[in-house]
C-alpha cells in the first residue's frame, strides 16, 4: 500500500484548489479505505473552489473537498463488515452520529449531528477516501462507474422525486440544474403526466431538453407559467412541485402556480428571507416539505433499482476528464452551462 496519494487541496483559505502530495488516510475502527476511480463536483465544491462566504465560515482548510466518487474497496478494518476487497462502491457523504433520537429511530438523514464528508472532513477528490463501512454502498456492475459517482446528487434528486406520489399527475420542477434534470428523468420514469421545468439559463434549458425529451421547458425571464399551462392544455393548476433552483421568485412562482391540495418538495437552498404568498398556502391547503440528502439507505435502494430497469441519467454528464485537469472541469462548472462534471483518478499516481 502506497504511503502518499496525490489529492486536490484547499491549502489556504483563498479561491482555488491545489494537487498535490499527502499521507494515504489512516482508517479508523470500522472504516473502509476506497481507492477511489471516478469523482463528480458538485455545487458544495464550487462554493468551496471560489470561496465563499458559506466557505470561510465552514471549510477549515487544509483539508481536501469532494462527495460524490465512485472506487473499489482497497483495504478494511477488522471491524468493517459485508464488503470484499475490489468490491465497487459509492457512499453516503453524511456520517451520522447513531445515537441522537432520529439516528436511533433509523431516520439517518435527519441526524442532528451530521458530518459531511468533503466538507467537515477530508472527501473524495483523491487517490482514497476512508469510510465508516456503513456509509459505503455496493454498486452493481450492470451500472456505469460515471453514473455511479454521480449517486449523491441523483439521490437528491430522487428523494425529492419519489416524496409525493408522481404517477398521472403534473409536475413543476424549477431549477433546471442537474439535479432538476434527473428530476425530470425521474418523474417520466415514474409515470407522471406533464413536465414543465423552468429556468433562466438557456444551456440548462437545452439540456434538459436533450436528457428529458418530452419535458415542457420554460425560461423563466421570457416566460410566465401561464404559458406553460395553455400550451399543455392544462384545467388547473401543478398536482405536484419540484423546487430545485433555490431562486425565491422560481419558489414564489411555483406557490402561486399550484393546484389546491398541491404538494411541494424543497430541495433548493433558500434564503431564510424568501417571501411566497402565505395565502395561497393556506386557502388552497398546499404541503411544503423540506428535503435534505438521502433517506439511508431507502433512497440508494430505490435510486439503483430504478437504474437496472431503464431510468438513463447519462445524458447529464457534460465533461468527462482527467483528475489532471480539475481546473476545466471547475471552469466548466462555473460557467453555467455544464451538467455534471466527471473527475477520473484512474491515470493519476500511476507514476508512483
Ligand atoms: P444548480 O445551481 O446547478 O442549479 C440551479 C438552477 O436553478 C440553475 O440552472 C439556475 O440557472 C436555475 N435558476 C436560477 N434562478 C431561477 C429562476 N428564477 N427560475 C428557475 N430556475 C432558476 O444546482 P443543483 O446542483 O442542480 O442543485 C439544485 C438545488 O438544490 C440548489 O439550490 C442546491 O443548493 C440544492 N441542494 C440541496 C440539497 C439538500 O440536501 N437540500 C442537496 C444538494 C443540492
Ligand atoms: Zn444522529
Amino acid at each position: 500500500m502506497k504511503k502518499e496519494m496525490y489529492a486536490l487541496v484547499k491549502e489556504t483559505a483563498a479561491p482555488g484548489l491545489t494537487l498535490k502530495k499527502i499521507p494515504v488516510p489512516k482508517m479508523g475502527v470500522g472504516d473502509v479505505l476506497i481507492k477511489i476511480r471516478k469523482t463528480a463536483i458538485c455545487g458544495t465544491d464550487m462554493h468551496i473552489f471560489n470561496w465563499d462566504g458559506w466557505s470561510s465560515r465552514t471549510i477549515r482548510p487544509p483539508m481536501t473537498p469532494g462527495h460524490e466518487f465512485v472506487g473499489e474497496i482497497a483495504a478494511m478494518d477488522k471491524y468493517a463488515r459485508g464488503f470484499d476487497i475490489g468490491d465497487i462502491v459509492s457512499g453516503e457523504g453524511h456520517i451520522v452520529c447513531k445515537t441522537c433520537r432520529n439516528c436511533m429511530a433509523g431516520r439517518r438523514h435527519l441526524c442532528k449531528n451530521t458530518v459531511g464528508v468533503g466538507v467537515n472532513c477530508d472527501g473524495a477528490f483523491a487517490e482514497y477516501l476512508c469510510l465508516p463501512y456503513e456509509n459505503a454502498v455496493k454498486v452493481s456492475k450492470d451500472i456505469p462507474e460515471d453514473v455511479a459517482a454521480c449517486f449523491d446528487p441523483l439521490g437528491n434528486a430522487v428523494h425529492t422525486a419519489l416524496k409525493f406520489d408522481v404517477a398521472g399527475e403534473d409536475v413543476l420542477i424549477t431549477g433546471a440544474g442537474p439535479i432538476g434534470i434527473m428530476a425530470a428523468i425521474i418523474v417520466r420514469h415514474c409515470g407522471c403526466k406533464h413536465i414543465v421545468i423552468t429556468d433562466v439559463n438557456d444551456a440548462r434549458l437545452e439540456l434538459a431538453k436533450k436528457a428529458a425529451p418530452d419535458c415542457y421547458t420554460l425560461n423563466a425571464t421570457r416566460d410566465t407559467l401561464n404559458k406553460a399551462i395553455k400550451d399543455l392544455d392544462m384545467k388547473e393548476g401543478f398536482d405536484v412541485g419540484l423546487e430545485m433552483s433555490g431562486n425565491q421568485s422560481a419558489f414564489a412562482d411555483m406557490v402561486d402556480y399550484m393546484n389546491s391540495g398541491g404538494k411541494i418538495a424543497l430541495l433548493g437552498l433558500h434564503s431564510e428571507r424568501t417571501v411566497i404568498n402565505w395565502d395561497h398556502v393556506v386557502f388552497n391547503g398546499l404541503t411544503i416539505q423540506g428535503i435534505y440528502g438521502r433517506e439511508m439507505f431507502e433512497t440508494w435502494y430505490k435510486m439503483m433499482s430504478m437504474l437496472q430497469t431503464g431510468l438513463d441519467i447519462a445524458p447529464v454528464i457534460t465533461h468527462r476528464l482527467d483528475a489532471r485537469d480539475y481546473e476545466q472541469g471547475f471552469a466548466a462548472m462555473n460557467s453555467g452551462k455544464s451538467g455534471k462534471v466527471i473527475l477520473d483518478w484512474s491515470k493519476i499516481g500511476e507514476e508512483a
